[in-house]
């Protein structure tokens, strides 16, 4: 098999963050510190190795790249500064940036002059086109469904998510199959039998369950958190809280959406608090809110190792996340107002015009994580697995 150097591929990843491995001479201390590097995978060194070589191949094929949860306890303790956990969140970045196939993803995150207008381009866009279809404001009952009709949002919502499907599945595929190249897995191994199915089966709950969902490693192996930190400022939870309070709103819209298909009740109705998929909404906005805003607070006041440097994508993202959740809230006080204030259908167009931005540019920002971690973990399960078979 040939093996491919790229001599610029450290000055490539270095476009994506601040690391300045340069200054490695390969002490291997970042490793024996990472207290989430072990002989299933084994990082930060070797992935630097990777860069300094030129091997882009072996870099964004290593599951090891999303095992890293940024703690920055390698980076403290690398005795040239050469912080290794930033060169591995830009290594993420970069990743990112390779398994997708637009180009959109590496403008978003190494021109943030042309990656922001970008972004507001779509912004102005979906309004625009929300705008073009608007009907007559309701003066007595904030009728938003009516100003912006709902099969227009409905059919623009359905035309994003697939977009956002297309891009995000060509991107998991990409980065399987080169992760199961490196690993060795076939398809075989994995549904080849009764044994494979159900070491498939205890990696894919490894993954999703425990890991991405109950955030096990993040919780109990990074020791970023001091002991004194409060439970409300831990990193775990409040990442655990957006990435919740995402799944919730994604969930309470559709159920809404189900609601309506099964005739029980149209879109835009107004509902009490208690109705099931109103008060999931409710909840969740509150989580991803919060959440976020924790984030947002952390990165300007650079309080940890992973808040330090902040990519024009990671504030992207997270403006749009935190845009669609207020605004989300505002739309709810507009609604108990008396009359029919007119600022509410203002806000309203330009909620959906955000939300609808964000889901088209999540496989393209720092959200892409969440797809390409599972898969990270997924391979990795396996790896532990296998190994006392084997031996
Ligand atoms: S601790 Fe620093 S110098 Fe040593 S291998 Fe890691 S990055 Fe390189
Ligand atoms: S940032 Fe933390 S988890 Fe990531 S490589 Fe460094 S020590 Fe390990």
């Amino acid at each position: 098999m040939t093996t491919i150097v790229d001599i610029d591929l450290l000055a490539d990843v270095q476009k994506f963050g601040a690391a300045d491995v340069n200054a490695c001479f390969t002490c291997g201390t970042c490793t024996a510190v990472c207290p989430l590097s072990d002989n299933d995978s084994t990082f930060p060194r070797r992935m630097i190795r990777y860069a300094q070589v030129g091997l882009t191949d072996e870099l964004i094929s290593s599951k090891e790249l999303w095992t890293c949860y940024h703690c920055g306890l390698c980076s403290d303790s690398c005795p040239t500064e050469a912080d290794p956990g930033e060169f591995m969140a830009a290594a993420r970045r970069y990743a990112i940036a390779s398994y997708d196939p637009t180009g959109l993803a590496r403008i978003l995150y190494t021109r943030p002059i042309v990656g922001t207008a970008v972004a507001a381009g779509i912004a102005a866009f979906f309004a625009l086109f929300m705008y073009a279809a608007h009907g007559p404001q309701d003066g007595s009952t904030l009728a938003l469904f009516e100003f912006i009709p709902d099969a227009l949002i409905h059919w623009t919502g359905i035309g994003v998510m697939v977009a956002l499907v297309v891009s995000g599945v060509i991107g998991v595929v990409r980065m399987t199959r080169r992760v199961a190249r490196r690993d060795g897995v076939t398809l075989r191994s994995v549904v080849g039998g009764r044994a494979a199915l159900a070491r498939t089966l205890r990696a894919a709950w490894s993954s999703l369950g425990i890991e991405s969902l109950g955030q096990r490693r993040f919780r109990e192996d990074c020791k970023d958190d001091a002991p004194a930190e409060p439970i409300y400022r831990r990193r775990w939870l409040i990442h655990a809280l957006t990435i919740w309070g995402f799944l919730g709103l994604f969930a309470a819209t559709l159920m809404d959406w189900g609601l309506a298909l099964l005739g029980i009740k149209e879109t835009g109705t107004a509902i009490p608090i208690w109705y099931p998929s109103r008060l999931l909404g409710t909840i969740a906005g509150i989580s991803l809110v919060y959440g976020v805003t924790m984030f947002i607070v952390n990165r300007v006041r650079k309080i940890n190792r992973a808040a330090e440097h902040s990519t024009a994508s990671d504030w992207l993202l997270l403006t749009l996340l935190w845009i669609t959740g207020m605004t989300g809230f505002v739309i709810e006080v507009a609604l108990y107002l008396p009359g029919a204030p007119a600022w509410g259908y203002w806000i309203f167009l330009f909620h959906v015009a955000v939300a609808m931005e964000l889901m088209l540019l999540l496989p393209f920002t720092k959200f892409a994580h969440a797809m390409y971690r599972p898969v990270a973990l997924f391979f990795l399960a396996l790896a532990k697995d296998r190994v006392p078979q084997d031996a």
